[in-house]
C-alpha cells in the first residue's frame, strides 16, 4: 500500500500556512462558485447541460466568506473565482466586491467565458481585479457556434476589447482539440501581437461531460506555434503555474501553452479547489476529499475545520497520475462541476 511521506511542517505544527506532505506551501484557491453554465461546450458537457445541483446544495455566499477567511489565515494569496460560469450565479459580482473590500483578498481574479461579463467591467476594473481569464476557443462565429452551442460570439469579443481597453490585466485561454487547425492557432495568436494578453493554448483534457477519454493525445502544440510563429522563445516559467509562456519578436503580448494531459508542474502544484458542491479538492484528480458543506452545515467549528483541511494536505499524493490510479476517477466529470 502506498505510504504517504509526512512533512515535518505539515499539520500540528504552529506554522499558519498550509504545506502538504511533499513540502508544497499552498498560496492559490480555486472556488467555483456555480455549476451552472450559459454555453454548452462540446468537450466540457452535454447539450443538454450536466445535471446541476440545486440552490440549496452549492455552498452560500456566507459559507464561501467562511472558508475564505480560513484559507487566507493559512497563508492563501491568490484566490481565482471560478464556475460553471461565476456571472450565471445571482450576486457575483457583490460576492467579488465583498472578498476584495470586507475580506481583504489581496489577488482576487476570475475565470470566465465573458457571455455575460462586459457590463461588469468598470465594476472589476474597480476592485481592482488582478486579472481576467478569459475563455475564447475560436474567432471564427461558425466554429464558435460548433463548439459553444450558442451564437455569443460578439459577446465574448465585447468582453475581451472592453477588458483591454480598460487596461485589465487578460489572458485568453483557447481549448486546443483535434479538430483545431493551425490556421486557427494562427489566428488567435495574432491576438497577441495586436495586444498586450497572454494567450494560452491548452490541451484538451479528457473531461468531456459525454465520453471519458483514456488515450493521452499529443497536440504537438509547442512545435506547431514554433512553426507558426518565428522566433518563439521560451521564457522563465513562474513556480506553480501551469502554463509554459513565450515571447515571439514583435508581439505586444504573449504565447503560451497549458500542457493539461501530462501533469507536468505536479510537483510545483500550490492550488486547492473547492467545487460548487462545496468540496474540497487537493488535486484535479481526486474526486473531493473534504465535504465542507456538510461539515459547516452541522456546525463545525473554525479550530475542527481548520484541523481537517490540514489533514487533508497531509495525506496529498505526489501527482496527479498517482491520485487517479489510487480513487479511480468519478464517472463522466465535466469541468464545470469541478471548477476548471
Ligand atoms: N465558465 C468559465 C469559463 O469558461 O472560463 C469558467 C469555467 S470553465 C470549466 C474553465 C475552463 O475550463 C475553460 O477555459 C474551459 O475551456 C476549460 N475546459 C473545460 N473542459 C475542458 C477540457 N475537457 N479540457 C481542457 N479545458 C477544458
Amino acid at each position: 500500500m502506498y505510504e504517504h511521506p509526512k512533512h515535518p511542517a505539515a499539520p500540528g505544527s504552529d506554522t499558519p500556512q498550509l504545506i502538504d506532505n511533499h513540502g508544497r506551501i499552498i498560496t492559490y484557491l480555486r472556488l467555483a462558485i456555480t455549476d451552472r453554465c450559459n454555453l454548452r461546450c462540446s468537450y466540457c458537457m452535454p447539450e443538454q447541460g450536466v445535471e446541476t445541483v440545486s440552490h440549496g446544495e452549492t455552498l452560500s455566499y456566507e459559507e464561501l466568506e467562511r472558508l475564505v477567511r480560513l484559507f487566507l489565515d493559512m497563508g492563501i494569496e491568490k484566490i481565482r473565482i471560478t464556475g460553471g460560469e461565476p456571472f450565471v450565479r445571482r450576486g457575483c459580482m457583490d460576492f467579488l466586491e465583498r472578498l476584495k473590500h470586507d475580506l481583504g483578498v489581496t489577488q482576487l481574479v476570475i475565470t470566465t467565458n465573458g457571455v455575460e461579463t462586459a457590463r461588469y467591467l468598470k465594476r472589476l476594473k474597480a476592485l481592482p481585479i488582478s486579472g481576467i481569464n478569459l475563455s475564447l476557443d475560436t474567432l471564427d462565429r461558425e466554429r464558435f457556434k460548433t463548439i459553444t452551442r450558442r451564437d455569443r460570439l460578439a459577446d465574448v469579443l465585447e468582453t475581451l476589447y472592453g477588458a483591454l481597453e480598460l487596461g485589465i490585466l487578460l489572458k485568453v485561454n483557447s481549448v486546443v482539440s483535434e479538430e483545431t487547425s493551425d490556421a486557427e492557432i494562427y489566428r488567435l495568436g495574432e491576438l497577441a501581437r495586436d495586444n498586450g494578453l497572454s494567450m494560452r493554448f491548452i490541451e484538451k483534457m479528457p473531461f468531456s461531460g459525454e465520453k471519458m477519454e483514456k488515450r493521452r493525445i499529443d497536440y504537438g502544440l509547442a512545435e506547431r506555434l514554433a512553426n507558426l510563429f518565428p522566433g518563439l522563445e521560451p521564457t522563465q516559467t513562474k513556480n506553480g503555474s501551469t502554463a509554459k509562456e513565450f515571447t515571439v519578436p514583435g508581439f505586444r503580448g504573449s504565447l503560451g501553452i497549458i500542457e493539461g494531459s501530462s501533469r507536468r508542474f505536479c510537483s510545483t502544484c500550490n492550488r486547492v479547489r473547492i467545487t460548487p458542491q462545496g468540496m474540497l479538492k487537493v488535486c484535479l484528480y481526486d474526486n473531493g476529499v473534504l465535504d465542507f458543506k456538510d461539515l459547516i452545515r452541522t456546525g463545525i467549528s473554525d479550530e475542527e475545520l481548520l484541523k481537517k483541511i490540514r489533514s487533508c494536505l497531509n495525506k496529498r499524493f505526489a501527482d496527479g497520475h498517482q491520485t487517479e490510479s489510487a480513487n479511480g476517477r468519478a464517472a463522466q466529470p465535466s469541468m464545470a462541476s469541478i471548477g476548471g
